[in-house]
């Protein structure tokens, strides 16, 4: 009863309210059907070593949109997680994923990368993930020890337990996981220590105002401490400029990935990175 009275208020009295809904359910409905025709694709961005040596690459979602143009994920990862259309969303980019690992595992200049794939809390909380990732790897052959899965910190906020098991059954299948955004969210440093990872990456707003000795070279020092101590890879993601790799190197980063090595890229692109 006063659900509906609030509606009717809603409606009634807040026209800017409703403007905003009927937005939403227009972006919904516009992103369902790009879903439909395809209008989706996975960019590549290349992640290296101290080197800069090609160690992987971090797939990341574009939508070609007929009018919009490309829209990058912060338009629509949203819309699409309070939608739940991101588990389709989410399954598109894993199978692409997929049948560009296997791909690369046929190119002997590739072989050996990794591809990181970032999932939403409500992928990893389906019924039967590990049986959908099971059969997509089957289908399209790509090595699980080359997949890595990028999750953050939300997934503690829903059923810890639950996504513990599902990602220690991915384990046994060879899949690793990432910590996304590390030192953005929620969680506490004992499901960290919970979780089954094998990588921490930076978060790129820590390494953006990189001052030596000033807050965030704390937190960076800090965080490849605990790398160390939990016996976890770090990354440092966002990497700009040759100083920000020099800082992060000096206090013990060994992987990078940013604008500085290479921006997100079609797979043609990143592919032609190991041509000839
Ligand atoms: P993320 O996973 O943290 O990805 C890194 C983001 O940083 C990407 O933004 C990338 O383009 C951007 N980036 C890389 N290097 C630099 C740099 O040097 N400087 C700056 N300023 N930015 C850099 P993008 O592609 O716009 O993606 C944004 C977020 O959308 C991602 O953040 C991820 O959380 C989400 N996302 C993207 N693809 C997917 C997907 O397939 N599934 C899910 N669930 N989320 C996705
Ligand atoms: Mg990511
Ligand atoms: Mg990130
Ligand atoms: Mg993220």
């Amino acid at each position: 009863q006063a659900k509906q009275a609030g509606r009717n208020t809603l409606c009634l009295f807040d026209p800017q309210m409703q403007a905003g809904l009927n937005k939403r359910a227009a972006l919904e409905a516009d992103l369902r059907s790009g879903l439909e025709q395809n209008q989706f694709k996975l960019f590549y961005q290349i992640q290296v070593d101290r080197q800069r040596r090609a160690i992987g690459a971090e797939a990341l979602l574009r939508w070609d949109h007929p009018l919009r143009g490309t829209v990058a994920p912060a338009e629509f990862i949203a819309l699409a997680e309070e939608s739940g259309l991101i588990v389709a969303l989410g399954n598109f980019a894993l199978r692409e994923a997929c049948a560009a690992l296997a791909n690369w595992a046929r190119r002997p200049a590739m072989a050996g990368l990794s591809l990181a794939v970032n999932i939403s809390a409500k992928q990893l909380s389906q019924q039967d993930f590990v049986r959908q990732m099971q059969s997509l790897l089957r289908q399209t052959g790509a090595d699980p020890r080359r997949l890595k899965l990028e999750i953050t910190e939300d997934v503690v906020l829903g059923n810890v337990e639950n996504a513990i098991a599902v990602m220690r059954a991915l384990n046994k299948l060879g899949v690793e996981f990432a910590m996304d955004d590390f030192g953005t969210g929620y969680s506490s440093l004992a499901y960290l220590q919970r979780l089954p990872l094998t990588q921490l990456k930076i978060d790129r707003s820590f390494i953006a105002e990189l001052r030596n000795e000033g807050n965030n070279a704390a937190i960076i020092r800090t965080v490849l401490a605990l790398g160390d101590s939990l016996n976890l890879q770090i990354i440092a993601e966002g990497v700009e400029t040759e100083p920000q790799q020099a800082y992060l190197t000096d206090c013990g980063c060994r992987y990078f990935q940013g604008y500085l090595f290479g921006n997100p890229e079609t797979l043609a692109q990143f592919n032609a990175r190991f041509m000839g």
